[in-house]
């Protein structure tokens, strides 16, 4: 039996899409039996979350049911991955985006508890390892699925692309 609603509480939700945050000021209003529908980009639901969450601009997230297999996917994902989303979805997350360390999502999974700050790696369509910051949210209804965002690491070492060409300093005349 699905338990909603925290006394006390309001609920923050995100748009695994467009990442736009909601506070569900009309949860107290009635009662639906789906979830609420982001007013922002249409995206069929919204992701219900503990506390509100701060997305990084190049962050994407990645939805999954409780056996870790691909449902949705935001914006950002792509170019963090190189996957387009048909290649993604329906597939097992931690499968297809080859997770250095499958242990946050599992914990999550298992347990119902939020793995904030992983420092992980995947592996690219192109076959790059890429290090990326997870945050890995499980959901609070009754499916039981998981809300994945993931966000390239940067500053450091085997970044492929370097950007120091644009910015060589001239001018000695
Ligand atoms: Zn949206």
């Amino acid at each position: 039996m699905p338990c909603r609603g925290y006394p006390g509480r309001v609920p923050y939700y995100i748009c695994p899409r467009c990442k736009e945050r909601s506070v569900d000021i009309d949860a107290h209003e009635g009662f639906s039996t789906q979830a609420p529908a982001c007013r922002h980009c249409g995206f069929g639901f919204l992701f219900e979350l503990l506390d509100d969450y701060y997305p990084a601009p190049d962050t994407g997230m990645v939805v999954t049911d409780q056996d870790r297999r691909v449902l949705a996917i935001g914006r950002g994902v792509f170019e963090l991955t190189g996957f387009p989303e048909a290649d993604l979805m329906g597939r097992d997350l931690v499968e297809a985006l080859q997770l250095s360390d499958p242990k946050p999502v599992e914990l999550a999974r298992e347990w119902g508890v939020r793995r904030l700050g992983e420092r992980l790696s995947i592996r690219t369509r192109g076959g790059h390892e890429k290090p990326v910051v997870a945050d890995v949210f499980p959901a609070y209804d009754a499916d039981g699925g998981l809300l994945v965002a993931l966000t390239p690491r940067r500053g450091i070492a085997d970044n492929e692309t370097p950007e120091s060409d644009s910015k060589t300093e001239s001018g000695s005349g």
